[in-house]
């Protein structure tokens, strides 16, 4: 059993005996208690900020199982995890998902967890919202770049925009709280900001806007339609005034109040701003690889020791020696994104 010291130390190792008190300290004494699991890498959209058109998805024995996920999610509860972010990929193209659902949401009739949610594009939440409701889902995110049918469907490579518009009205009838999030792209969405600022203030939902980030080999070059938030922020001002907030919600986004609707609108900057101090979070792939921050390489294993028969205790120490290497911070940069992708994995496989 290890436990890291705070600080940057090596970690100690404990006495087997000793009673379990570990929490995930990185090498800058900040706590993980987040973790997004991406249950699978496939999607029924092909988003091109996203993922190729051509996209060659992972045969079916990399991912891990239902039953691994279920176990190495709640080894991480186990080590103080309190928030867990099921996403992909699409997670709810997966088959079976609910009954993941449902058994992670023993962790929150124990309050071992705070919340379980997902991030998704929406277009099976008919189908499901209800059920995730009755698994303990409170909020969840659904990311939806544009409001016109033609622009989704162009966006999206293959989508409708109506079972989404259906999924969220089915999530808001199951009393999930919506938060839609946006990639920001000039030439795609850009002008439509405002319209989906009054949008989203209208039905009560949060909004929170993301700048394109570098990752995986997208065919086209995303510097044409990278945009800093900054403009778009400069955008919806031309409708809405944005005050201060100091609504956090420990994650990257920095949020703003819009005036006349009561609202609220994030904004993920990973390049304008740095968003790295306060990072709580490590992300988990559907193959098993621990990732440490989104925007760094480094990364560890977990699925061997799983696969190798070996027990949650072992597991525990594989995950806490990858936390005692988690980097400062990640280090996309726009020079970088000029020259192609940075980041060699797709946010699909890592989790977004
Ligand atoms: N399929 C689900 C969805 O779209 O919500 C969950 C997975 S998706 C990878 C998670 C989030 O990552 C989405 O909000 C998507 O817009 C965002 N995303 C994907 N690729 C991105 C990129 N290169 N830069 C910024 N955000 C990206
Ligand atoms: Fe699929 Fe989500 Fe990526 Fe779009 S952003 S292709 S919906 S995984």
């Amino acid at each position: 059993m290890t436990r890291l010291e705070p600080g940057g130390g090596q970690p100690l190792q404990w006495v087997a005996s000793l009673p379990l008190v570990i929490a995930m300290l990185d090498p800058f004494g900040r706590t993980v208690s987040y973790l997004r699991v991406s249950v699978t890498d496939r999607c029924n959209y092909r988003c091109n900020y996203c993922m190729a058109e051509d996209m060659t998805f992972l045969p079916r024995k990399e991912l891990l199982s239902l039953e691994e996920l279920d176990r190495l999610c709640s080894v991480f509860v186990g080590l103080g995890v309190r928030k867990l972010r099921i996403t992909g990929g699409e997670p709810l193209v997966r088959r079976d998902i609910l009954s993941l659902f449902r058994n992670l949401s023993r962790h929150l009739d124990s309050g071992d967890l705070d919340e379980l949610t997902l991030t998704t594009n929406g277009t099976l939440l008919e189908k499901y919202a209800a059920d995730l409701a009755a698994c303990g889902v409170r909020r969840i995110n659904v990311s939806l770049d544009t409001l016109d049918p033609r622009r989704f469907q162009e966006l999206t490579r293959k989508g409708e925009l109506a079972p989404v518009l259906a999924g969220i009205a089915a999530a808001d009838k199951a009393g999930l709280q919506i938060k839609i999030n946006a990639v920001a792209l000039r030439g795609v969405n850009d002008q439509e900001l405002p319209q989906m600022v009054a949008w989203c203030g209208d039905r009560g939902f949060d909004l929170s806007l993301i700048e394109s980030m570098p990752m995986g080999e997208i065919g086209e070059l995303r510097a044409d339609h990278f945009m800093t938030l900054d403009e778009a922020k400069r955008t919806i001002e031309q409708r809405f005034q944005l005050l201060p907030s100091d609504y956090r919600t420990g994650g990257p986004a920095h949020y703003m109040r819009v005036a006349e609707t009561g609202g609220r609108v994030g904004f993920i900057t990973p390049f304008s701003h740095n968003f790295c101090e306060a990072c709580n979070r490590v992300r988990l792939t559907c193959t098993g690889t621990l990732y440490l921050c989104l925007g760094q390489d480094d990364a560890a294993d977990l699925r061997a020791p799983l696969r190798a028969g070996q027990s949650d205790e072992a597991v525990r120490d594989a995950i806490l020696e990858a936390i005692a290497r988690k980097p400062k911070g990640h280090d996309f940069d726009e020079q970088r994104l000029a020259d192609g992708a940075q980041v060699v994995r797709f946010m699909s496989h890592t989790g977004g």
